[in-house]
């Protein structure tokens, strides 16, 4: 036995906690999922291209690799597969509520208990550990005259499989990484496709989808080698790609790279000037792709820059005139800086945590948030990444969480104490100060009012490090 947990979401972050639980022998838990199968947004996102662009041997957890290991970049239908694959191997399909939204989580103080209230009705947990990611709310655009297209609309995280674009004229909104990897599958079959593009987006290539026949057969033959390729990834990520971001050495060595990349890809310089991003690289998550500017030079498709004015029935209009499409593909993002306040989560003495992220969200090591006992997020406030693999902080994350449940075990509810959380946001400020992500851009790490809420500013190791062990001055406990 042990403490019951709570844990909503059946994504990565979810999976992993799950697992370690199962690991620790702690089958009192519960995942609730509000979708119809495990999976996350790599269920969500289904739209042609879709895949990581982070290396498969990095974007997996450490103690269980792909099956597959023949790409280097594993496709969605892929990585949907290798969860579906944990939650069958470790067992997990018995805890795992589908299609049942978690609606509120209420701390009892008399009882010491979380009441959690799902679609299903309300049951009691000792511990809440959400999981429901940053990227999960699809955010459709502001502009006027959406609800007045007459031809198939959607998000690319909603795609539409029923609507067939072969030979139509295709309007996709927005470039970012989700609009790079679908562009160059849609362009190949419809009539005519317009990218528009408010901001244009610093690409790296994505080389070498696939391994060599050779490589595949030494890792086979040589397990070690797939660790050892594990490590160089992630090393290559730290010591070149993070200090790129942070200011540091290799900041004009990456920006020459995406620059000559697009050299290499787009010859004409009306397009290509079009393309040149004139904020730093990383400023906006970097697109990494090696598909997107050659279907951009298609003589069928269109880089459009002109300011959108509104939808019209016919299609899109903008400062220039109406770009008549039959169809609409908004790759417009997501609503990343509510995290878990889109679920109605009271804490201590009543307080209401969308109350207390009103000037933004904030957690103590992303992971506790003062006046709400033993609620845990993995993947929460200022953990995301712009440089290596998210699976990576989730572990750290997870672990952290683990370390936890003993001491709340043996000493009652634990709360992070608001000092620890000052310091916390103190260093974050310091650290952030030296970051890319706070020069002057738009992006989805910040929220409305500019504060990256997104972002870990320092490395992955200095991640793992701070969240080894939980430190339980840090937290008061109610015994
Ligand atoms: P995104 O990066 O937030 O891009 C949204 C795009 O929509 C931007 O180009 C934005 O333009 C545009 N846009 C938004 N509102 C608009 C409006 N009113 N008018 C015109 N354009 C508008 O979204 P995303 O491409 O879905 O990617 C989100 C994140 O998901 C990525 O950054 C990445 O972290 C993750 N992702 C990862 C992978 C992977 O391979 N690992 C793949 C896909 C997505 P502005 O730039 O001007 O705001």
């Amino acid at each position: 036995m042990g403490p019951n947990v709570a844990i909503i979401g059946a994504g990565f972050g979810g999976l992993c906690m799950a697992i370690q639980l199962e690991k620790a022998g702690i089958r009192s838990y519960t995942i609730f999922e509000k979708g119809s199968d495990v999976g996350g947004t790599w269920r969500d996102n289904t739209y042609p291209g879709a895949g990581c662009d982070t290396h498969s041997h990095l974007y997996s957890f450490s103690f269980e690799r792909y099956s597959s290991r023949t790409r280097r970049y594993a496709g969605q239908p892929e990585i949907l597969h290798y969860l579906q694959g944990c939650a069958d191997k470790y067992g997990l399909r018995s805890r795992i509520r589908l299609n049942t939204a978690v609606v509120s989580a209420a701390f009892d103080e008399s009882l010491g208990k979380w009441r959690v209230r799902t679609s299903a009705g309300e049951e009691l947990f000792d511990v809440v550990v959400s999981a429901i990611g940053q990227l999960n709310r699809p955010q459709l655009p502001d502009i006027p005259g959406i609800s007045t297209f007459s031809g198939a609309a959607f998000h690319s995280a909603r795609w539409d499989h029923s609507v067939d674009l072969a030979g139509k004229r295709v309007a996709v909104i927005g470039n970012g990484s989700s609009a790079a990897q679908l562009v160059p599958k849609v362009a190949e079959v419809a009539g005519h496709l317009d990218l528009f593009q408010r901001t244009p987006n610093w690409v790296i290539p994505k080389q070498g989808i696939d391994f060599s026949p050779r490589v595949r057969t030494a890792f086979r033959l040589v397990p070690f080698l797939q660790r050892a390729y594990r490590e160089w990834v992630y090393r290559y990520a730290e010591h070149i790609l993070y200090p790129a971001l942070a200011g540091g050495w290799s900041t004009d060595l990456v920006r020459k790279y995406a620059l000559g990349h697009l050299h290499e890809q787009v010859s004409d310089p009306v397009l290509r000037a079009k393309l040149t991003p004139s904020y730093p690289l990383g400023c906006k998550r970097v697109v990494i792709d090696s598909d997107f500017y050659p279907a951009l030079t298609r003589p069928d498709v269109d880089v459009v820059t002109d300011r959108i004015t509104r939808i019209v029935p016919g299609g899109v209009e903008t400062v220039a005139g109406v770009r008549e499409a039959d169809a609409i593909v908004y790759a417009t993002g997501f609503e990343t800086s509510e995290f878990l306040s889109t679920i109605e989560v009271t804490g201590r003495g009543g307080r209401r945590l969308a109350e207390e992220w009103k000037d933004g969200a904030e957690a103590y090591l992303g992971i506790a948030v003062p006046h709400f006992p033993n609620l845990f997020l993995l993947y929460g406030p200022n953990t995301n990444l712009g440089h290596t693999s998210i699976v990576f902080m989730l572990e750290c994350q997870v672990r952290y969480v683990m370390g936890c449940l003993p001491q709340l075990a043996s000493r009652g509810p634990m709360e992070v104490r608001p000092e620890a959380m000052d310091t916390w946001r103190q260093n974050l400020d310091r650290d952030m100060e030296g970051m890319v992500w706070q020069a002057g851009c738009t992006s989805w790490y910040k929220n409305a009012s500019g504060r990256v809420t997104g972002n870990w500013p320092g490395s992955a190791t200095a991640y793992r490090r701070l969240t080894r062990t939980p430190r339980p001055e840090a937290f008061q406990f109610a015994r």
